[in-house]
């Protein structure tokens, strides 16, 4: 038996206006979903603890069997994790977000997606002028950097800069626990980057300047037993986001970078699908395959891009990959968004989302309920506790 986890990320959405009442996963069409869907379980399962925020971080562990009230220690160690920054356990890793902000108002988190190759340059010069040997910047994607503290604090309040987007920073700097310490690093870095060659030029060219440093997400290296140890089953991980990569590093899963993953619409689905089947025909047990398209289309507020999203993981990654694992071996799947990311909210929502459970050797012939957001209220089966959702595929 070979078993298989897709989770479109944010596909869970609201009934909408526009689409006549329906959501973008019901507008969509989904063929192979609604076939596997007459023959699996299909049902509604929480993915975070109510109350607690449906982070892609917390959900994805829930759905790989890791508590997150348990196990979560914050975004940052897991970001770290994902470019191999070395934490010891009294350490403090911080997400170091380079920000645009005049030291006044927070005007884009992203630095209006600055690439990689000019943000590397501007966090080395923060690394060298700000660095000591208590504290350690390290470079990563575009805006998304990591700051590590040698027993650092890290009982202190921080804020997504994402939650204050043209909003006064003063209300929102850190507060508690060496908050002098991680002010004066965000205002020195002002200092430091504002005039910068490359935010200078940035700004001639109409672009936004990633002229500071932004620190939250904080926490201690989380400790998790392995997957391996846990579930006995060999198991890799594809996607494109750093977050669900440091999870696979932390959990002792192996890592399958895909060229042409994105973590966008453009991503080459097919090529998901196919790597996924190459692992499980290579000899590992599992894989987990992160698809990030309808997540950030829900974030931009956009349908059509949710709605091709939804559809494309549909036709090129659940429909082949079904086929294809059927000439190799019996095969599980489950297939489920990590949370809902809806249109009108542009933001993750908490609550159940719909789950479907396929199983080649036996087809579940009493299970009715449609493979959407109806099945929150309409299915027989509802999961309160989401780490319940791996043991079930592994050995129900
Ligand atoms: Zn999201």
């Amino acid at each position: 038996m070979k078993y298989i986890i897709l989770v479109p990320d944010g596909m869970a959405d609201m009934p909408l206006a526009e689409l006549d009442g329906q959501t973008p996963w019901q507008a969509a069409l989904t063929p192979n979903f609604d076939r596997l869907a007459k023959t699996s379980l299909v049902g509604g399962v929480r993915t975070v603890p109510a109350g607690m925020y449906p982070g892609s971080d917390t959900c994805n562990m829930t759905i790989l069997g890791y508590d997150p009230t348990k196990y979560y220690t914050g975004r940052g160690p897991i970001e770290a994790a994902a470019i191999g920054v070395p934490l010891d356990a009294n350490d403090a890793a911080y997400r170091c977000s380079l920000v645009t902000c005049d030291g006044t108002t927070m005007f884009d988190y992203s630095s209006g997606h600055i690439p990689t190759e000019e943000a590397t340059v501007l966090i080395e010069l923060v690394a060298s002028k700000l660095g000591s040997s208590r504290v350690k910047f390290y470079p990563g994607v575009s805006y998304r950097h990591i700051m590590a503290w040698r027993d650092g604090a890290i009982d202190v309040n921080t804020t997504p800069p994402h939650d204050i987007t043209d909003q006064p920073i003063a209300d929102y700097l850190p507060q508690g626990d060496g908050e002098d310490v991680l002010r004066q690093l965000m205002f020195d870095s002002l200092e430091l980057l504002d005039n910068h060659p490359i935010n200078r030029r940035r700004r001639d060219q109409g672009k936004r300047p990633g002229n500071m440093i932004w620190l939250w997400g904080q926490g201690r290296p989380p400790e998790f037993p392995g997957f391996f140890g846990l579930f006995g089953k060999q198991g890799a991980v594809i996607t494109a986001v750093d977050l669900v990569r440091g999870l696979a590093r932390l959990m002792g899963l192996k890592v399958i970078n895909v060229p042409g993953a994105t973590g966008y619409i453009d991503t080459d689905y097919r090529a998901k699908a196919a790597y996924a089947i190459d692992a499980l025909r290579g000899g590992l047990d599992f894989v987990f395959v992160h698809v990030e398209a309808p997540d950030e289309s829900g974030h931009e507020g956009n349908v059509d891009h949710k709605i091709g999203a939804i559809q494309d993981i549909d036709t090129l990654m659940a429909g082949p990959m079904i086929e294809a694992m059927k000439k190799i071996d019996d095969v599980r799947m489950l297939i489920l968004p990590d949370h809902a990311t809806p249109i009108p909210m542009r933001t993750h929502k908490e609550g159940p989302v719909p789950f479907l459970l396929y199983d080649s050797t036996k087809p579940n012939r009493d299970s009715h309920a449609p493979f959407d957001e109806r099945a929150i209220e309409e299915a027989r089966t509802q999961i309160e506790d989401g780490t319940d959702l791996i043991r079930m595929l592994f050995d129900r």
